[in-house]
């Protein structure tokens, strides 16, 4: 995946694979030979475009099954902490930004009750965080797909239409309204 960042001052290159190299955190630099190593069937054009980055950034990936509770008593959590999600949707700060929205309105309608409130505010999240997890879990399936299961995607993606595509995401891009999420 590649798009231009601050008005095209940078431009970032994503690319995904399975490594043996195992490190947490935010400032891990990825091996430009690994990279080079599991891309080396790619395509010309893709294998170009590798080439012409220096440095890589890596992370490891994470998710988890969904939970229906992450709140107990007077502490409640948000974001990753609640519904860690593999990146194929690129939703995980969205998910985060919708939980804070919600948690809000929550705390706002529970005059000062946060128990109640935490356990209204998991409520009205929890399918929707579990439905984005598992759907980008799918999502990664699709990509990585190997063998007939890559033919299969091929043929359907050809044969389908870009609105098509457009009203299978309407659920997730139609967002929340935290003023009616209660009712
Ligand atoms: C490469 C990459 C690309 C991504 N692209 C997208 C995208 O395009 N769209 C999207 O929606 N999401 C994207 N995400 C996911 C997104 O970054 C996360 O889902 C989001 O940051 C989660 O927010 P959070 O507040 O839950 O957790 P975090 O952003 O992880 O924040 C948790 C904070 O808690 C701090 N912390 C941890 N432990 C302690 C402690 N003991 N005491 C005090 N502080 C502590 C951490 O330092 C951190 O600052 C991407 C993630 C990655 C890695």
């Amino acid at each position: 995946m590649h798009y231009p960042l601050r008005r095209g001052e940078l431009f970032n290159l994503v690319a995904v694979f399975h490594s043996n190299r195992y490190e947490e955190g935010w400032n891990v630099f990825g091996d430009p030979h690994e990279l080079h190593e599991r891309f080396a069937d790619a395509v010309g054009p893709v294998r170009e475009l590798l080439g012409k980055i220096e440095t890589w950034k890596m992370w490891v990936l994470c998710d988890r099954e969904p939970v229906k509770n992450w709140s107990q008593g007077r502490v409640t959590l948000l974001g990753d902490a609640a519904h860690p999600m593999l990146q194929y949707l690129a939703q995980g700060a969205c998910m985060a930004i919708e939980d804070a929205a919600v948690l809000g309105a929550a705390l706002e309608r529970a005059n000062g009750d946060f128990v109640a409130a935490f356990q209204d505010y998991q409520r009205v999240r929890y399918l929707r965080t579990g439905r984005v997890q598992l759907t980008a879990r799918l999502y990664g399936d699709i990509y990585h797909a190997s063998g007939v299961a890559r033919e299969l995607r091929n043929q359907m993606f050809q044969s389908g239409t870009e609105s098509a595509g457009f009203a299978g995401l309407k659920w997730l891009y139609q967002g929340v309204d935290p003023k009616t999420a209660f009712a």
